[in-house]
């Protein structure tokens, strides 16, 4: 779309930079609060890191991701029977040379955590310490778990008692899969507000596609809001340049793109360092596994598996199963993770039809610790920044550092000291 300047002085809107879920967040805030609000998107589409496509009738999204009900900015602003969610076995299935494992959460499903005793998954003492874990995360208030001391993930785990076998076998596979990264160096306040989040909410995914959450977002906005195809080259305090030269003039204007586009339009942002995954999609005659469950790669060949078919249905056009393997390394290929694969569901995968390939760089910021787990959206007067670099790497953390950049612009308009 062709962005013409029409407004007026009197009347120059907000410009949100980026229709990813932090944009959408901070323009439906900002319209509330009965703001003129224009949003500039890059790509011909919203959603940012949250798409999904059309390949050969299969719905894909833009690297595997998992929706929480749990976050509390989902629960704010989402509609969540609209977007018909489908929910993944509570846990995760860890296989490898091991044999195979079901780790779950002992309150959702007490057998099973019986049964992984048993199996022989996790030693007695891991499983008391990780249960008082559980408990303390589940159960604290938020705030608690925001102020905690903040360290490596794999110096909390340990200061928890959970002994370093366990930490390298079950949870260390599964949350490379949650951080991308293999090396547990994410914050540990991070670390225990997701497991939080993992343990109070379902994980799952909408009927359409990921790509259903920011669109039902953008649905909330008035028409002609959002302009996709419309790439802003520069920013400034009273207004943004597009690709194409032309100048739209601007109340204030709020930076709310990745952290790579960030750095290019605003004076003196710092590059974020950002973890990056690659996810594999495959069509199978057969389902290699008729649940819809995560299966975790044990031996970190791969970062894990899943037969999406069998969370959502209606992604496959013709009751073929959709499989998707995500790698933390991009250079692991097709071959290699199409056979791997295989071998965590105990089939032969050789006939099975590459669909594509998702090389998603910049998938998440990375968090080490000391890590603050939301900034400041002020930038300079008249300029905001936002996203989820600004926050946490997540959908919640995206929306929330929306929402502040929405309440600090407006608290500086009515103070006045937005320009
Ligand atoms: C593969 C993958 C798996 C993930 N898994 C999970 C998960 O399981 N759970 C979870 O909570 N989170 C997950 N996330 C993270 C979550 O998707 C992101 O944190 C969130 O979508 C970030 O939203 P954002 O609005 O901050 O940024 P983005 O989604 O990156 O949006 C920024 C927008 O700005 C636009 N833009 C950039 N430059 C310009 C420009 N110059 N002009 C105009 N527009 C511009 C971009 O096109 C983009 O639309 C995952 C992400 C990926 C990629």
């Amino acid at each position: 779309m062709r962005v013409t300047s029409t407004e007026t002085a009197g009347s120059d809107p907000v410009i949100v930079v980026g229709a990813g879920v932090a944009g959408l967040a901070c323009a439906l805030d900002l319209a509330a609060a009965g703001r003129p609000v224009r949003v500039l998107e890059a790509q011909d589409g919203v959603g940012g890191r949250m798409r999904t496509d059309l390949v050969d009738g299969f719905r894909l999204d833009r690297g595997f991701q998992v929706f929480n009900t749990a976050y509390p900015q989902v629960k704010r602003r989402l509609e969540l029977r609209a977007l018909r969610l489908r929910p993944f076995t509570p846990g995760f299935l860890l296989a490898g040379r091991q044999g195979n494992h079901r780790v779950t959460d002992p309150t959702r499903r007490p057998r099973q955590a019986a049964e992984a005793l048993r199996g022989g998954a996790l030693p007695l003492r891991d499983l008391a310490a990780l249960g008082l874990l559980t408990a303390r995360d589940a159960l604290a208030p938020p705030s608690l778990l925001r102020h905690g001391r903040d360290v490596a993930t794999d110096r909390a785990l340990a200061g928890a008692g959970v002994s370093d076998r366990t930490v390298e076998s079950v949870l260390g596979p599964f949350l490379a899969g949650v951080f991308l990264e293999d090396g547990l160096e994410t914050s540990s306040r991070v670390f225990h507000l997701v497991w939080r989040s993992m343990l109070r909410g379902t994980l799952c995914l909408p009927e359409a596609g990921i790509g259903a959450v920011p669109e039902q977002l953008a649905a909330g906005l008035a028409p002609g809001t959002v302009a996709c195809g419309a790439p802003v080259a520069e920013v400034r305090a009273d207004g943004v340049v597009l690709a194409d030269g032309s100048v739209l003039r601007a109340r204030a204007v709020v930076v709310a793109t990745g952290p790579a586009a960030a750095a290019r339009l605003l004076p003196g942002f710092a590059p974020v360092p950002t973890r990056s995954v690659t996810t594999y999609y495959h069509a199978a005659a057969r389902s290699p596994l008729p649940e819809p469950t995560l299966v975790v790669d044990a031996d970190r060949a791969v970062l894990n598996t899943v037969v999406l078919s069998e969370v959502v249905p209606g992604c496959s056009p013709d009751g073929r199963a959709l499989v998707a393997t995500s790698v933390l390394d991009g250079a692991a290929g097709e071959a290699f993770a199409r056979g791997r694969a295989g071998e965590l569901y105990g089939v032969d995968a050789a006939d099975w039809q590459f669909l594509a390939r998702y090389r998603i760089d910049g998938a998440l910021p990375a968090m080490p610790a000391p890590h603050p787990l939301i900034r400041t959206s002020r930038w300079q007067s008249g300029l905001y920044v936002c996203g989820d670099h600004r926050a946490t790497g997540s959908v919640q953390g995206a929306m929330a550092s929306g929402a502040r950049a929405a309440r600090e612009l407006l608290a500086d308009l009515a103070g006045g000291s937005a320009r």
